[in-house]
């Protein structure tokens, strides 16, 4: 048997060492130790870790890379966010939107990101920015699965023409419903909202994915109407909430009963630690809250957990790079996820999790699936989280479409020239001292 390309002694994310991965018509055929199969090209990973693609369930395209435009924000608050990209849109183009767009995508493509659910403001009449990411998504599938969700930043119910601009938005191929109801004028505003916005998706077969309660207002419950509306609509394991910060501040007892209603519904969580950790607590002195999701707590009763990104240079965060590694690592110190399985979990949460949450079809390595990988300059995932490891290669559908050299320094130090690896460190991982 003749394949395409050939990963030769990878270690695996579920930590299998000491394996071969052929690929085949952009799809893996077999995988284990040493196949006896040749290939028109074979990368030899030397004990690297080969992992599937990165994968962020919760970004906002349309915003990125806007940084400064048209000001900066001075108090780095949510609110000044919005209230700022309030004042950018109008102003927006559809080539500078699809310009910083595909800017993004290649930085992603770069840092073996390979999945992004991004949600787009549907609060402008001409709906400039769905037009421009349709256009992207077209753009980039040879390379990236990018999933649109009409997001009506500035409330369904609460701006005018939100509602009928959802509707304009999903009927122009827009994947994914949003919302946001802790926006909304009052609390029983936002259930409607949510009430509207499920009965739409259910309607269209589509999923749900909103922006809920993404404050430090314990009493902020939509969560709750969120997974009561899920379950009576029969959307099961469809349904993303995404920040769902309020749940930090919580009652204990009430999350007690929360967290087993959320289970019942099979809603998915989406925390953004980068995020959650720089824009909540904004109103306390000392403490301060952290006001990240409780990501161990939901983990433990069985939910899916997803990392996600949500800004990278826009008018809510001046930082980030598309390197979810990075995400996870802030994941794993803001929950304190400090034990091994924690680590790994938190490894998932940028790759698996996600991937269940978008409905990705084809991905993780096994027989049958895409050929789609990213070989990473670590021995396994906790080392790559550690190191927020190099991205030696990213392949899709077995071509080879990024590529960066081995990190290594040259020690100058006298008597003791030396050269050190990324990965050099002794011990070579955690995951040895078992
Ligand atoms: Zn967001």
């Amino acid at each position: 048997m003749q394949a395409d390309l050939i990963l030769k002694n990878a270690n695996l994310p579920d930590g299998r060492t000491g394996i071969d991965i052929a690929c085949k018509d952009g799809k893996i055929i077999e995988i284990g130790p040493q196949l006896p199969i040749l290939a028109a090209e074979e990368i030899d990973c030397d004990g690297m870790l080969v992992s599937p693609p990165f994968v962020d369930s919760h970004f906002h395209m349309d915003a990125t890379l806007s940084l400064g435009l048209p000001r900066m924000n001075e108090s780095g608050t949510l609110l000044e966010g919005i209230a700022l990209w309030g004042e950018l849109k109008p102003l927006l183009t559809i080539e500078a939107v699809i310009e910083r767009a595909l800017r993004y995508c290649d930085l992603a493509v770069s840092k073996g990101l390979l999945a992004i659910r991004s949600h787009v403001d549907v609060c402008d009449d001409r709906l400039l920015a769905v037009d421009a990411l349709l256009d992207v998504k077209k753009q980039v599938a040879p390379y990236i699965d990018l999933q649109l969700v009409a997001f009506p930043q500035d409330g369904y119910l609460r701006s005018p023409t939100a509602k009928q601009n959802v509707i304009r938005a999903l009927d122009k191929g827009v994947d994914v419903v949003g919302g946001i109801p802790h926006f909304e004028r009052t609390m029983a505003d936002g259930a409607q909202s949510i009430t509207e916005l499920c009965e739409m998706a259910a309607n269209r077969d589509l999923r749900v994915d909103m922006h809920c309660d993404e404050t430090d207002d314990p009493l902020s419950r939509h969560i709750e109407m969120l997974a009561y509306e899920t379950q009576r609509l029969g959307l099961q394991g469809r349904v993303a909430g995404s920040h769902l910060t309020s749940m930090h501040s919580m009652d204990n007892y009430y999350v007690s009963k929360l967290i087993a209603l959320m289970t019942e519904a099979e809603v998915s969580a989406i925390a953004n630690p980068l995020i959650n950790i720089t824009l909540q607590g904004r109103h306390d002195t000392y403490p301060k809250r952290r006001g990240m999701t409780r990501v161990p707590e939901l983990r433990k009763a069985g939910l899916t957990v997803a990392f996600g990104h949500d800004c990278v240079m826009d008018p809510w965060y001046s930082m980030g790079s598309g390197d979810m590694l990075e995400v996870a690592s802030m994941g794993l110190h803001v929950a304190q996820m400090t034990s091994r399985d924690d680590i790994r979990a938190c490894f998932d949460a940028v790759t698996t999790e996600p991937a269940k949450i978008m409905g990705l079809e084809g991905y993780g390595i096994a027989v049958g699936n895409n050929a789609d990988f990213v070989v990473l300059q670590a021995r396994d995932t906790i080392e790559a989280i550690r190191l927020r490891a190099n991205r030696l290669y990213v392949i899709r559908r077995g071509n080879i479409i990024a590529e960066t050299p081995l990190q290594q320094t040259r020690l100058h130090l006298s008597e003791r020239p030396e050269t050190l690896r990324g990965d050099d460190y002794a011990p070579r991982s955690g995951d040895q001292q078992e």
